[in-house]
């Protein structure tokens, strides 16, 4: 059934009018039908998946513009691309994965094989966020898939262009039972968490991490929760500023702020603050010109009420550098707020938006006391030549990530696992991580059957005596 006058999902256009009741029912039979964790099976809906990222790159694009004013090249840098280098490289490795791994054994074990097996949970639910809405939504749906798992998909209805592309074309490529598509916001998302999954992956803010996780111990389904907070930053004066502020910049000004491990604020000296302020000026008129409304390369903020939220923070201590806001367009203007101090509202929640507030501090030691003084973040970025003052640093703090002398990169590497901790999250994915996310791990140890491993433990059996305890 095609939707197309009446648009209950908020305001998305879904192909699945089933209840979530029967998506559930109709994902678990076709889990148990087996064919999801045949690898060949696997590979094809992958390769399907491949193809529907390439054959619809222009309609991924044309969707994020609608919903965030991406451009093309943040569209292709953080979501298209990135989704087939990482699809791509997925099809590769996963069949290797799923392979039983071979575990070591003692002297009592060595006529035995100790095996670790991957199986997949079952009937696996991934919940999207809305600020890169198709890359956050598919890159665990395809993990899962990889895993052997059916898989439900409810992307967000924030991003209502990117929800309704997920939507419309995921059953144009995959299996329509095993992997479906529920649109929906809060009352369909409420409806859908009273069922039960095998395992439930999601990517929001921490007040609904907290709701998910509810809903998700009723029937003690495990999770990953991929949450936010706010990602400090911290620069000395050994720093080559004009450097640091360009990667400090990026990080914030990428899709408008809107970014899960976006640096949230600055910790630095008075000192440094007048040098970071000077550079930042330079750096953001070169970018974006004398007026940034007018640049293409800037998003703009998801939805009016993200607006409200955001533009509060502009009352807040001193505007330095930017401070424009224009609510008809939801444009903000990257911006830099100093004489903040750590009880302004500005730093009491994730900003989530291209403002940056800094906090003086003189020392690392400050900066370590500001940090753990909070809850643990989900990134944190140390700007500084000075080896020991990074190490301690490093050594004194908690979090989810950590990039030095530069943002946003470390989730980059599919080699390094990205989540977060405390309340910036639990579990962590990319690369073979996401395909380990979506497998129990299932210790079986074989045993022979014959006399000599018989005897090698025959030990343990009643009577008991001193000599074989021992043994
Ligand atoms: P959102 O509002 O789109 O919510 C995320 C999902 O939760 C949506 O699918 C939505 O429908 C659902 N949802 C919302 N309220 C609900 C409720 N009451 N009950 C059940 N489901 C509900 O996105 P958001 O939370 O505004 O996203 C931004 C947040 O996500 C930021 O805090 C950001 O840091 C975090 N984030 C984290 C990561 C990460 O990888 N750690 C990535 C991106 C975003």
């Amino acid at each position: 059934h095609f939707l197309t006058d009446s648009l209950p999902f908020g305001g998305v256009v879904s192909t699945n009018m089933k209840t979530p009741g029967e998506i559930v029912h109709s994902a678990r039979i076709a889990f148990q039908s087996g064919r999801t964790k045949s690898l060949e099976f696997r590979e094809k809906q992958l390769r399907n998946l491949l193809r529907m990222y390439e054959e619809n790159e222009q309609e991924m694009l044309d969707a994020l513009k609608k919903d965030l004013n991406k451009s093309k090249m943040e569209g292709v840098l953080t979501e298209v691309g990135y989704l087939i280098n990482d699809l791509k490289s997925l099809i590769s490795d996963f069949k290797e994965w799923a392979q039983p791994e071979k575990a070591t054994r003692g002297l009592p074990n060595i006529m035995d094989e100790a095996l670790i097996y991957k199986d997949p949970y079952g009937v696996v639910l991934v919940i999207g966020a809305w600020n890169y809405p198709i890359q956050l939504t598919l890159i665990p749906v395809s993990g899962a898939i990889a895993a052997g798992n059916a898989v439900v998909i409810k992307p967000s209805e924030i991003s209502p262009a990117s929800a309704e592309f997920i939507a419309r074309t995921i059953p144009k490529y995959l299996d329509r039972e095993c992997y479906q598509v529920m649109c929906g916001g809060v009352a369909e998302t409420t409806e859908l968490l009273k069922e039960k999954f095998d395992y439930i992956f999601f990517t929001g803010n921490t007040s609904v991490g907290r709701i998910i996780h509810a809903a998700a111990n009723k029937h003690l389904t495990p999770v990953t929760l991929e949450l936010g907070g706010k990602s400090p930053v911290y620069l000395d004066d050994t720093a080559d500023i004009d450097v640091a502020t360009r990667r400090i910049l990026w990080g914030k000004c990428i899709n408008a702020g809107q970014t899960c491990i976006a640096p949230d604020y600055v910790l630095c000296s008075k000192q440094t603050e007048a040098k970071f302020i000077d550079s930042a000026r330079n750096v953001l008129q070169e970018w974006y010109g004398k007026d940034p409304q007018k640049s293409p390369d800037l998003c703009r903020i998801v939805s009016d009420n993200h607006f409200k939220r955001i533009s509060k923070f502009l009352f807040n201590g001193k505007i330095v550098v930017g401070g424009t806001a224009d609510a008809e367009e939801r444009f903000i203007e990257p911006t830099i707020l100093t004489d903040v101090d750590g009880t302004d509202p500005v730093m009491q929640e994730e900003i989530f938006g291209p403002i940056l507030p800094i906090v003086n501090c003189e020392n690392v030691d400050d900066a370590i006391k500001f940090i753990n003084g909070r809850e643990k973040p989900l990134a944190f970025y140390i700007f500084s030549k000075n080896k020991s003052q990074v190490d301690t640093l490093l050594e004194n703090t908690t979090s989810g990530g950590v990039c030095v002398n530069d943002t946003l990169m470390h989730l980059t590497l599919p080699s390094l696992p990205f989540g977060g901790v405390g309340t910036s999250g639990m579990g962590a994915y990319h690369g073979k991580y996401t395909f380990d996310t979506f497998v129990h791990k299932k210790s079986t140890l074989v045993k022979t059957l014959n006399k000599f491993g018989e005897s090698l433990q025959s030990s343990r059996y009643p009577p008991y005596t001193e000599k074989k305890l021992n043994f």
